[in-house]
């Protein structure tokens, strides 16, 4: 028997054989110096420029798929290749290489693919040093290309627990889910691409399991925990009744989950506390519909311009903020405005480069500063309002002055549509993001201003901590938990009730179980969530009595 531990990935136990991938070797690439002198620079450029445009179409159709089986988060992974592949200093790389150097097309890929990735991977922004797997990823597709080795898909014959160094985004997603049983990797972590698409196609996943997972386990079987991040190759009978009664525990989860579907989000004694779904794009509608999502409380429309080549049009959000609102049938739809800058880059839209961003020119500040592109999208939120419960949330807010700014532009693009004759609600309720400190200590007074609250508890634990939430390595110092986090959600929950307007948490704290009855005690009108924790917060809830819930987690 052996026990590995890495990271749990993505949650679900799993029980069946190990199928070691070893991949394929790549393309055989020729650099020899005597090739460099017989190629033609022209007809080099013209392979690459072919090989390129292929991979282009190929990431679009990946894009197009992921949209379909694992959502919009999944779908970005591929925009996000495919922004790679048309970035012009990328492409320039390359050229300028089969000139300089007059070498193969394959050289001047691999040449450039070393040059950004080893850039990437010397900053020291985690999510940075990340994406130099994303131009390692697009290099591979267009040296295949090149070669003219088609992407094939791993061929499963069986239900199997699949084990590899590594998979790209593209290899797991079209991965057969009819015989995926889990999936096992030597490196990567919580927030690499594979860990994302196991999570949005609910398979359980471990990683970082180092080289103690190699071929040698291949064929043995394995339990998998992929939560707690355990994997335990050819069990002894102890492990194996310990994994089944897991299993069991989980059954009945399941069962208490099936039995609250269609059941209302009240506690045992009546308190009702609504369940929504966070969403970035129309796609998500049919994972909200599948786990009885009642409601938007947060849709992240800044996915729809990462999605687009450009700004999208007020057309084409009208189209997107409609069908959402159409959709859900009279439900809540809570639509944020822009949310770009710091984490979140739109390459169409550059920003200033700035030491740090996550303090900079973002979100609500991008909008007042570039007042064409907010209306622009107000217009299509105010236009898609006829057609639905529609709810403006404004991110990022810090002062009274620029709800009120906002307020005015709101105003005169209603005054606009009137003009035009087009059909909007005039009350369409604004609400604002509670997520920096100076919200949390002026929140009476935005409160009289708005008509509801959100709390991003992601963004208010990292500017209250002082913790950059992009940054992986701050481990426990900063902890979501902590009483000044808990203590500032009970300030403004305060606040907006004493101004008589009701409190959503929509940042991650939300989905967290273990903080349901703290929620409840602080008097949380609603939760917004990833659309898989409806069902198991509305089961949390159900099982607890409000007028017992206490407010200890915000002592010391
Ligand atoms: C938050 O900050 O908690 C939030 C919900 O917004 P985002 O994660 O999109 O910044
Ligand atoms: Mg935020």
């Amino acid at each position: 028997m052996i026990r590995l531990q890495g990271k749990g990935v993505s949650k679900g136990l799993a029980k069946g054989p190990v199928c070691f991938y070893t991949r394929a070797e790549a393309a055989a690439i020729s650099t020899a110096a005597a090739d460099f002198a017989a190629t033609c620079p022209a007809a080099e450029k013209r392979r690459l420029a072919d090989a390129a445009a292929e991979a282009m179409r190929q990431l679009h159709a990946l894009a197009e798929t992921a949209r379909k089986e694992a959502g919009e988060e999944a779908a970005q992974l591929f925009e996000a290749h495919a922004l790679l592949l048309a970035d012009a200093d990328f492409t320039d790389c390359m050229n300028a290489a089969i000139e300089s150097e007059r070498c193969t097309a394959e050289h001047a890929v691999q040449l450039a693919r070393d040059q950004f990735a080893a850039l990437l991977a010397a900053t020291d922004d985690p999510y940075m040093q990340a994406r130099a797997e994303d131009v390692r990823d697009v290099a591979r597709r267009i040296l295949n290309n090149l070669a003219g080795v088609s992407e094939c898909a791993i061929t499963l014959n069986e239900p199997v627990i699949l084990a590899a160094d590594a998979l790209s985004p593209s290899e797991t997603l079209l991965l057969d889910k009819s015989k995926l049983l889990g999936l096992l990797t030597q490196g990567g972590s919580g927030s690499d691409h594979t860990a994302i698409l196991a999570r949005t196609m609910g398979i359980p996943a471990v990683c970082g399991l180092g080289d103690a997972l190699g071929p040698a386990l291949d064929g043995l079987t394995a339990v998998m925990d992929g939560g707690a991040g355990t994997v335990t190759v050819d069990p002894d009978a102890a492990a194996l009744a310990a994994f089944e009664a897991a299993r069991e525990r989980q059954r009945v989860l399941q069962t208490q989950m099936e039995a609250v579907r269609g059941q209302p989000d009240v506690t045992a004694d009546g308190r009702q506390m609504n369940i929504y779904c966070n969403i970035g794009a129309p796609e998500d509608l049919l994972a909200v519909q599948a786990n009885d999502g009642q409601g938007i409380g947060l849709f992240r429309s800044e996915f729809l311009y990462m999605a687009a080549d450009g700004c999208p049009t007020e057309e084409e959000q009208f189209r997107a903020y409609r069908a959402v609102a159409a959709a859900m049938d009279g439900k809540r739809v809570v639509i944020r405005t822009l949310d770009i800058g710091a984490d979140k880059q739109l390459s169409h839209f550059p920003l200033q480069k700035e030491e740090n961003p996550a303090l900079g020119m973002r979100a609500i500040r991008v909008c007042l500063e570039r007042p064409e592109v907010f209306r622009t999208q107000l217009r299509a939120l105010y236009r898609a309002s006829a057609y639905g419960n529609v709810a403006i949330l404004l991110p990022m807010i810090a002062s009274v002055w620029e709800v009120r700014a906002c307020k005015r532009i709101c105003e005169s693009v209603m005054a606009e549509l009137d003009a035009e004759g087009i059909p909007y609600l005039r009350d369409t309720a604004l609400g604002i993001m509670v997520e920096t400190p100076a919200a949390v200590l002026i929140a009476a007074d935005l409160a009289r201003e708005v008509d509801f609250f959100s709390v991003g508890t992601n963004d208010l634990t990292q500017y209250l901590l002082a913790c950059d939430r992009q940054s992986g390595h701050l481990g426990r110092f900063c902890d979501p938990h902590h009483p000044a986090v808990l203590r500032a959600v009970k300030l403004a929950a305060d606040a907006a009730h004493e101004a008589g307007i009701p409190i959503c948490i929509c940042g991650d704290l939300a989905a967290d179980v273990s903080l349901t009855e703290t929620f409840l005690a602080i008097g949380i009108d609603s939760l917004s969530v990833p659309p898989a924790m409806v069902l198991p917060l509305r089961a949390a809830i159900r099982n607890t009595t409000a007028k017992n819930c206490t407010l200890k987690k915000l002592q010391y």
